[in-house]
């Protein structure tokens, strides 16, 4: 057996150590990134336990997301022989969750309350606004949810809120329906969790006082990022504000350890405030307030950049941070061309890490948008890189991905079930649950697709699905001759989809995903080595191939990368440019997942990075616009908010620090020239090294070699001066050579000419790609719907 501490404490500062082993009394610890606050947190817990001060059962600790208290169970697991599953560390959101099912009856809910996320609240306030017939258009929807979120952080319930003006009172009313209507149905949202719970403690006297005897310590991290309910409920639960005793016998006795960093408040939009931390040591009369100055994570490149730029903040509590650690490697800057180029640049360099030995789950790639890690993960995909997205899903999963895709598959085959599901109600137009159940039985009696059972369909039921469908129908008719990118525009307008995600105040982010997918539809046209295996290329505008040639990125030519059936021999028939395009994302979504354990390349936002710290970090997409965001550049809070983001992303690196900007960028559907951030001129020139040239244009040399095939198309394959193992970083840099694109129409075919085909017999043509070999034509037979067709198979003549 060890001495108790010996093992514990042996791996702190003198700071550290104290703050560790303070007395049960409040105190507070403001430190910058990376000195060691959640180490002290969890290094307390431990130290309290083991000294005998608490049982696991005195102890909350409350952490910002359910990873970070995930490794602070392990952390602690580690420490000590412990089952620390029981323990009451979790984020405010599980903590009163586990509160209100203990005592779901006083609080009075159902014992199997169900949780609403963000998106089930909007659709339940919707639900109101039909059966009530509120006007969405006077009270919208989702600025409701953000009125009833707004005081449910301020502790009011609806009799509670001040009403000034008919507005408000309209909107109180509303509020006071959607209540009813929660409490009727049994669920309640996040805002409600910890309000219920606050409530629940609030109200009955003997649970607030054995919670306040139980909870001896109580560890909150991330305190900057609290907000004005949370902070209430904290000091509820420490006794310290007006509901510490009820009759005087009992004086509580909870010490609360507060655990934070101003310049890392985030989430201001969200309600946090800074100010807690100075409410704090004011209303709990904290005496212990501990700085960490030595920052442990990184070298002084990193830390130097993260204080400069940290620096030209106003609103800041003060505080120093240095290392012991020595310059470390330099922060490495990188311009590309484009946002492809950056990722295939990033991709590369990947490579190398791991060939130095750098563990994939070591390599984070932070970014601002969410939309950005579409372009990202396309290059990691390519190149078979394992890869996981924190704090959200990747691209191909995300709901309003997933529903767009739904209608794009119901337009290659309507009798895609699944598709037909997720599509038919989203966006709601008013389908019931009772008149699918009919449509699923019908369909389940003849053994048909949900879509041909809609014909033996009555009533009202009948009408609307078959008013869903004849939409599709429209659909597909309205996409005939229509290049793959204006299919996916057309889809989003007439779905209805693009309009319900615009209308929602928080769906900006899906908007900018929708977007993202005319990006992706758009890219996805240029079709290396039709008929045989396919490799779909990204290209600009121009048809410029934008990702270096295929045995760049480390295939092999010959080797099948997406498994596109070659033309049927026969007919000629081939895929779709839609339907070859639904496979990618399909692959895509369903492929190199990493496994669950597997080492896997990081994606995530900045904002969930918080807390979390790599060995390689790179930072994208340094433009103007982009980070700082365009919403922020013009007032000065929001600004302030934009650099602690970009502090908190810069302290996450432990050794390797990447920034990158690219010179343009598809956003919002269209291509942006963006400048490079401001951020730059505000770190310091000599922590810096710039892999290209710090104020370039276009241009620098590169090796092209355009391959002429038999056709006479050419084909762009950049070959590169790049050895095995050493990068040429100017390939990234240089505008693609342009592909020489064959104006005439191929195979003597021009749009709208008839055609006789022997299977499919006569038809018009509707459009025309590609040239020579990799010539085809969309063809609608009559008879047969719309084909596409390879021309070198398919024997077509022409009808006079
Ligand atoms: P953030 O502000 O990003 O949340 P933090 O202040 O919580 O950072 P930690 O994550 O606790 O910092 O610690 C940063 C890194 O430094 C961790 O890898 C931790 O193990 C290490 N570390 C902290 N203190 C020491 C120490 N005294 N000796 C060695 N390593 C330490
Ligand atoms: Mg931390």
């Amino acid at each position: 057996q060890q001495s108790p501490d010996a093992g514990l404490l042996h791996n702190l500062n003198p700071e550290q150590l104290a703050a560790v082993t303070l007395p049960a009394e409040h105190a507070l610890i403001l430190a910058g990134a990376g000195s060691g606050k959640t180490r002290v947190l969890t290094t307390r817990i431990a130290w309290l336990l083991q000294t005998g001060q608490v049982s696991p059962g005195g102890i909350m600790a409350v952490t910002f997301t359910n990873k970070a208290a995930k490794e602070m169970m392990t952390r602690l697991a580690a420490m000590l022989p412990l089952n620390v599953r029981g323990m009451w560390i979790g984020t405010f959101h599980g903590l009163c969750n586990r509160l209100l099912r203990a005592h779901y009856k006083l609080a009075n809910l159902p014992q199997t309350f169900q949780i609403l996320d963000t998106q089930d609240q909007l659709s339940s306030i919707k639900r109101l606004y039909k059966q009530f017939g509120i006007d969405d258009e006077r009270y919208p929807a989702k600025q409701m949810q953000w009125f009833i979120g707004g005081c449910k952080e301020d502790g009011l319930r609806p009799a509670q809120v001040v009403v000034k003006d008919p507005e408000t009172r309209k909107k109180v009313e509303i509020y006071q329906l959607y209540e009813e209507q929660c409490q009727r149905e049994g669920v309640v949202d996040f805002g409600e969790l910890m309000l219920r719970s606050y409530e629940l403690l609030r109200d009955n006297d003997p649970i607030r006082e054995h919670y306040q005897r139980r909870f001896r310590h109580i560890l909150i991290d991330e305190f900057q990022d609290t907000n004005k309910l949370q902070y209430a409920w904290i000091k509820m639960l420490a006794g310290t504000g007006a509901h510490s005793s009820v009759d005087g016998a009992f004086q509580p006795t909870g010490c609360v350890l507060a655990v934070g960093d101003d310049d890392q408040s985030i989430y201001a939009f969200r309600g946090a405030r800074v100010g807690n931390m100075t409410d704090f040591v004011r209303e709990f009369g904290v005496k212990h307030q501990i700085k960490l100055e030595e920052n442990y994570r990184s070298g002084s490149n990193i830390l130097d950049s993260a204080n400069a730029l940290i620096s030209n903040n106003s609103k800041r509590l003060g505080k120093n941070l240095r290392t012991a650690q020595g310059p470390g490697e330099p922060v490495r800057v990188f311009e590309a061309t484009s946002d492809f180029a950056e990722a295939n640049w990033m991709v590369d360099e990947m490579k190398q890490l791991v060939r130095e030995g750098h563990e994939r789950k070591e390599i984070a790639v932070l970014y601002r948008s969410n939309a950005q890690s579409r372009v990202i993960e396309t290059a990691l995909f390519n190149a078979g890189m394992p890869y996981k997205v924190y704090g959200g899903l990747r691209f191909f999963e995300r709901a309003e991905i997933k529903n767009a895709l739904a209608y794009l598959r119901l337009l290659e085959n309507p009798r895609d079930d699944t598709s037909f599901m997720r599509a038919v109600n989203f966006p709601p137009r008013g389908i019931g649950a009772r008149s699918l159940e009919l449509l699923q039985d019908a369909a389940r009696a003849t053994g048909c697709a949900l879509s041909d059972a809609v014909s033996g369909l009555s009533g009202k039921a009948g009408a609307n699905i078959g008013a869903f469908l004849a939409g599709i129908e429209v659909l597909n008719e309205q996409r005939q001759g229509k290049k793959l990118k204006e299919i996916v525009e057309l889809v989003l307008k007439h779905s209805g989809l693009r309009a319900h995600y615009e209308a929602d105040r928080e769906g900006a982010d899906r908007v900018e995903n929708l977007d993202e997918l005319v990006n992706a539809a758009e890219s996805f046209v240029s079709i290396e080595g039709f008929g045989r295996d396919v490799v779909a290329l990204p290209v600009d505008e121009l048809g410029n191939v934008l990702t270096q040639s295929p045995a760049s990125q480390g295939l092999d030519l010959n080797q099948p990368v997406q498994d596109i059936p070659a033309p049927d021999l026969e007919t000629g028939e081939t895929l779709s440019p839609l339907a070859a395009f639904l496979t990618h994302a399909a692959l895509e979504a369903g492929d190199n997942q990493a496994q669950a354990g597997q080492d896997a390349i990081q994606l995530m936002t900045v904002h969930a990075s918080k807390g979390l710290e790599f060995d390689c970090v790179f930072i994208t997409g340094m433009e103007e616009g982009l980070f700082p965001h365009e919403n922020s550049m013009t007032d000065r809070d929001s600004l302030e908010e934009e650099r602690r983001l970009m502090y908190v992303a810069i302290t996450r690196a432990r050794k390797r620090l990447y920034l990158s900007h690219s010179q343009t960028r598809m956003l919002h559907g269209q291509t942006r020239y963006n400048l490079k951030s401001r951020f730059f001129e505000e770190l310091p020139e000599e922590a810096l090294k710039w892999i290209t040239p710090k104020h370039q244009g276009f241009g620098g040399g590169f090796g092209s070699a355009g391959v002429t095939s038999n056709s006479g198309a050419t084909h762009a394959y950049h070959t590169s001066a790049r050895g095995q193992f050493g990068t040429d970083y100017s390939k990234y840099t240089t505008a693609a050579a342009p592909v020489p694109v064959q104006k005439t129409p191929p195979g003597g075919l021009q749009v709208k000419q008839k055609v006789f085909h022997a299977k499919f017999g006569e038809g018009t043509v509707l459009s025309l790609e590609g040239s020579g070999d990799d010539a085809r034509a969309q063809i609608n037979f009559p008879r047969h719907g719309v084909k596409w067709l390879a021309l070198s198979v398919a024997k077509l003549t022409p009808v006079p």
